[in-house]
């Protein structure tokens, strides 16, 4: 991630909005901060505002580098700059949430490989307690008694790396 940071600055009306640092790799910008989440937006909701706000207004991207940054930090307004702690705080809830929602799906689908398993297992135990009359049934009753294992080995070996 660079280390610049970037306002967008519309002079006639002087106000801003801080885009902070532009993320190369997923092409996007931090978005605005709220101090109180120490969190940023991460998407392009007052970017996109502020945009829309000053329709055919000349703007300037100016880099934390240029001299000019600090003064309009400074002394320009911040783009709905009550509304971002409440849209911030949103947006981690939101985030929150969705990783709760994936947590519960996940312990879900261990659950239903465990059920699987004990199903597999059941068949096996009868596999295993049926009484073979020659010596090809012998070699198909190993065979299906391996196949099982393997599946049961295989389960396993999923539920594991569900919880690494
Ligand atoms: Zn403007």
């Amino acid at each position: 991630m660079d280390t610049t940071s970037y306002v967008l600055v519309c002079e006639r009306d002087k106000t801003f909005t801080s885009l902070h640092r532009f993320d190369r790799k997923r092409n996007v910008f931090e978005g605005e901060y709220s101090l109180l989440h120490n969190a940023y937006s991460y998407d392009q909701y007052f970017l996109a505002r502020f945009l829309m706000a000053h329709v055919e207004h000349p703007l300037r991207l100016l880099p934390s580098d240029n001299e000019r940054y600090d003064e309009v930090v400074h002394t320009y307004q911040r783009f709905q700059e009550d509304d971002i702690p409440a849209y911030i705080e949103e947006k981690l809830q939101e985030r929150a949430e969705r990783e709760h929602r994936l947590d519960v799906e996940r312990s879900l689908g261990q659950l239903q490989l465990i059920i699987a398993r004990q199903m597999i297992l059941k068949e096996r135990e009868e596999v295993q307690n049926r009484p073979s009359r020659s010596e090809r049934e012998t070699l198909v009753l190993i065979g299906q008694d391996y196949a099982f294992l393997r599946s049961v080995h295989i389960i396993d070996d999923i539920v594991a790396q569900g919880r690494g």
